[in-house]
């Protein structure tokens, strides 16, 4: 039996990044860029107005004010997207919309609301010229030529996640295929004589396959492609074949069929097929897990985790285990999800020195975070991860947490902690 870090080391050790793939920019969120993106041209292109006003010359209104507007030539207009030949000269102004970009001698933009406009409007007095209310210092009102991003400049890093921001950089720099490190495809089997399959009519004896779901549920949320292998029955002759269907995934990951019963063959299959790498960790739940490689006819290796078949534990193990590795096969350098500490509210045994994962419900109140236990513990109560938010890491070396005790919470989700 090994510990939770080796195992995960062991694990981490055999998944490598995978290859880069072009994709249109918006089906890239959430992945890993795998190239550094340059900026062709300045972002903006041009200095251009942030209101909607008058481009003058600094120099024409110095001084002016409400009761004493400096009075200037207007000598034309233009909107967001034109271009024009117009110069502001001293004693002239442009009409300027908001995003057009500024005339040849213009340094200061004036905004509407400091202007006569709307008085002359009303009073029908000549819109040929304008009355400016106020002196402004150069540049104001102007978005100068590259002041976003530089041309030339790095703007998004290669290893860089793609979440909304980034996404919506690149489109600044026309940026509409792009490289990014694809999507691992995760294979899903089943095993068990016991498991049917959901749309089949619940036989005796029988129970329905829900590992498969929550397991592919998993894969997605963090970033893989699920690929339902089915359902293996415990013999190793059929499962030995089901295996082999999924080995064109890039990991594979079983449920059941690794404790000490006499029906559980997946670690014969894995030794028989690859190699196993250790069997069992010291965890709660979760302790019958199996990892190794299976080797592929081209002698291609392909990770295999084993999990255990109890609901729970598979989650469990999914979360601890299989999410890091999707993560690294994406690319990403940070494995670890949102960790927080907080209090529990509940008093949490730890009788055989193994880590416990206890599911918890985690709230805020005044700042602080709380972790109250989600109910009975057992790693057949599938309900009682609906109930959770995180994990509640307690240590081996922890014989008991009291209420009021500091732990630490992995976290499945942000969005889910309850204020
Ligand atoms: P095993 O690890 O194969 O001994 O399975 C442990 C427990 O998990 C047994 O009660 C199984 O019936 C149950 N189990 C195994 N596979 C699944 C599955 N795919 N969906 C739901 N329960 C399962
Ligand atoms: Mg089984």
């Amino acid at each position: 039996m090994i510990g939770v870090e080796e195992a995960l080391g062991k694990i981490l050790d055999s998944i490598e990044v995978l290859e880069r793939e072009e994709k249109p920019l918006l089906d890239c969120l959430g992945q890993v860029l795998a190239e550094d993106v340059y900026a062709p041209f300045d972002v903006p292109p041009q200095d251009n107005s942030a209101m909607d006003g008058y481009a003058v010359q600094a120099k024409s209104i110095v001084g002016a004010s409400y009761e004493h507007p400096k009075i200037l030539r207007v000598v034309g207009e233009i909107a967001a997207g034109c271009i024009t030949e117009l110069k502001v000269e001293p004693g002239t102004a442009v009409r300027i919309m908001t995003g057009a970009f500024v005339p040849k001698g213009a340094d200061v933009v004036v905004p509407f609301e400091d202007t006569d406009e709307v008085d002359r409007k009303q009073r029908s007095v000549s819109e040929a010229e304008i009355g400016i209310r106020v002196g402004l210092p150069e540049a104001s009102n102007i978005r100068r030529g590259g002041e976003d991003i530089a041309k030339g400049e790095l703007a998004v890093k290669q290893g860089t996640l793609l979440c909304p921001a980034e996404i919506g950089v690149l489109a600044s720099l026309g940026k509409a295929i792009v490289s990014v490190i694809r999507r691992p495809v995760v294979g899903i089997l089943a095993t068990g004589n016991e498991v049917l399959e959901i749309n089949q009519p619940l036989l005796p004896g029988k129970i329905y396959n829900s590992n498969s779901y929550s397991l592919a549920a998993q894969v997605l949320r963090y970033g893989g492609i699920p690929k339902l292998l089915g359902i293996a029955p415990d013999d190793v002759e059929q499962l030995s074949i089901a295996v082999r269907h999924g080995l064109d995934c890039d990991m594979l990951v079983t449920s059941g069929g690794v404790s000490l019963g006499d029906y559980d063959v997946v670690k014969q299959v894995l030794a028989a097929e690859g190699n196993v790498s250790f069997w069992t960790v010291r965890m709660k739940p979760g302790k019958p897990l199996a990892f190794g490689m299976f080797k592929r006819d081209d002698g291609k290796k392909i990770p295999h985790l084993g999990l255990p078949g109890n609901p729970v534990s598979s989650m469990i193990t999914f979360e601890v285990f299989a999410r890091p590795a999707i993560l690294r096969m994406m690319g990403r350098s940070n494995l670890a999800g949102p960790n927080i500490t907080a209090m529990m509210e509940d008093p949490v045994k730890n009788n055989d020195g193994r880590r416990i994962f206890a599911r918890v419900v985690v709230s805020r109140r005044d700042g602080k975070y709380f972790a109250r236990l989600t109910g009975p513990q057992g790693s057949g109560i599938l309900t009682s991860m609906t109930k959770a938010n995180g994990l509640a890491v307690i240590p081996e070396s922890t014989k008991e947490v009291k209420p009021g005790g500091m732990v630490e919470v992995m976290m499945f989700d942000w969005d889910e902690v309850q204020d």
